[in-house]
């Protein structure tokens, strides 16, 4: 698969040579397990300590906050529950109300869904059509009772950066527990633990050329959040399962490599992704969805009226390049995808969207095939579609 052009890397990423090197042991002469007394056991302790500690180092907080998980879903569940969980009672007994925003990853949005249905009550900020939750709507939504809010740092989707630290500030003024999800901020913006005013912070792996099933929950000190897989002792007795230590020291280096290489990602990925915004935009009745300076710049997402995403994704493998049309959790079903309706498109709309994005392994190479490539395959779409006919007839 050398020759495939990938532009989904809000999906999944490939691993980095570096991660594969420092797994490696681990997957083979360190078996041991880490609860083990002997010294091949005590080797994947050790490995673990350091990973620990690395990713505290790489994002400032203490390696006491950093609790291993199998990735983003589970960070996202274990911390939503679980701060639900903890506002019905300690200081803040009797707290019912969380605010979100419409725009959440599944992994957060369906858990508040199971919330309501046990008695909670959820508002969900508006994101506009920019794609950006606003302070003063999230000010008039505390009430006494508002004991939680989560909102993710940048949209999986579009790309579009909120003002968590704002937000976390505000928070943490009205005794509120605050929840990010930072999966796909990580690498792309400046992520600091210990800036963000947060309690919780959910990470993932795979989106950062680690492998897939491994991930973190960042849970600040002063929060005592019941365990979220009772069993074994493993992380400090909060999540038990014998670790995924391969998988983990693996991690611990793409979060290294993510903050290190971050401005360099940056420098080499803005030309493309202007390159990009230009040449898609002299397309005949396209939008960029989201805010083009509130932006993480490895994501762009547009809608291309009179086409269906689907058909669009699938000319575009044929020519051997992997886009999304969205959230790949969405896509198999025929509904358009939350965020963007969301953003206040119609649903026609919604349903021609192209989500491109990139990782530090892009060229412009790459960027100039999809080039190519799009402008036929539209108009190709077009020129068989019933309802692009209808649009151009007026
Ligand atoms: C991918 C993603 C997740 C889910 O992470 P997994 O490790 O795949 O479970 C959660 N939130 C966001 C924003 C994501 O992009």
């Amino acid at each position: 698969m050398e020759n495939i052009i990938y532009l989904d890397n809000a999906a999944t990423t490939r691993i980095s040579p570096a991660v594969r090197e420092v797994m490696e042991p681990y997957l083979d002469g360190f078996y041991g397990n880490a609860s083990s007394l002997y010294s091949l056991g005590r080797e994947s302790a050790k490995a673990l300590h350091k990973a620990r500690a690395d990713i505290a180092e790489a994002l400032n907080c203490d390696p006491r906050e950093i609790y291993f998980t199998s990735g983003g879903s589970e960070s996202n569940n274990w911390a939503v529950k679980g701060a639900a969980a903890l506002m019905k009672n300690m200081k803040t007994q009797g707290k019912n109300h969380i605010i979100s925003s419409q725009f959440e990853h599944h992994a957060v949005l369906h858990v508040l869904l199971a919330l309501e249905k046990f008695g909670y009550e959820v508002t969900y900020l508006p994101v506009y059509e920019d794609g950006v939750v606003r302070v003063e709507d999230l000010q008039s939504a505390i009430r006494p009772d508002t004991g939680l809010c989560t909102i993710m740092q940048v949209n999986n989707e579009i790309g579009t950066i909120q003002p968590v630290a704002e937000i976390g500030a505000l928070c943490r003024e009205r005794g509120i527990l605050f929840h990010s999800d930072a999966v796909q901020a990580l690498g792309n913006i400046p992520l600091d633990l210990s800036a963000l005013n947060a309690d919780l912070v959910s990470l993932s792996g795979h989106k950062i050329h680690a492998p897939k099933g491994v991930g973190a929950l960042y849970i600040n000190k002063k929060i005592r959040l019941a365990p979220f897989i009772e069993g074994g002792a493993q992380e400090s007795g909060k999540r038990a399962g014998t670790e995924n230590v391969a998988g983990i020291v693996g991690f611990a280096k793409a979060v290294q490599e993510a903050v290190s290489g971050a401005e360099a990602k940056r420098a080499a990925l803005l030309p493309l992704c202007e390159k990009l915004y230009k040449e898609i935009m002299k397309i005949e009745r396209v939008h960029l969805n989201g805010d083009m300076e509130q932006r993480a710049i490895n994501n762009l997402n547009f809608s291309f009226e009179g086409i269906e995403g689907e058909s669009l994704l699938l000319m575009l493998d044929m020519a051997g390049i992997c886009c999304s049309s969205g959230s790949a959790c969405t896509s198999g079903s025929l509904d358009p995808s939350h965020v963007l309706l969301a953003l206040g498109l119609p649903h026609e709309i919604a349903h021609g969207s192209l989500r491109i994005s990139m990782s530090k392994y892009t060229t412009e190479a790459e960027v100039d095939k999809l080039l190519e490539a799009l402008p036929g395959i539209v108009n190709k779409l077009r020129q068989m579609s019933p309802l692009w006919e209808r649009i151009t007839k007026g």
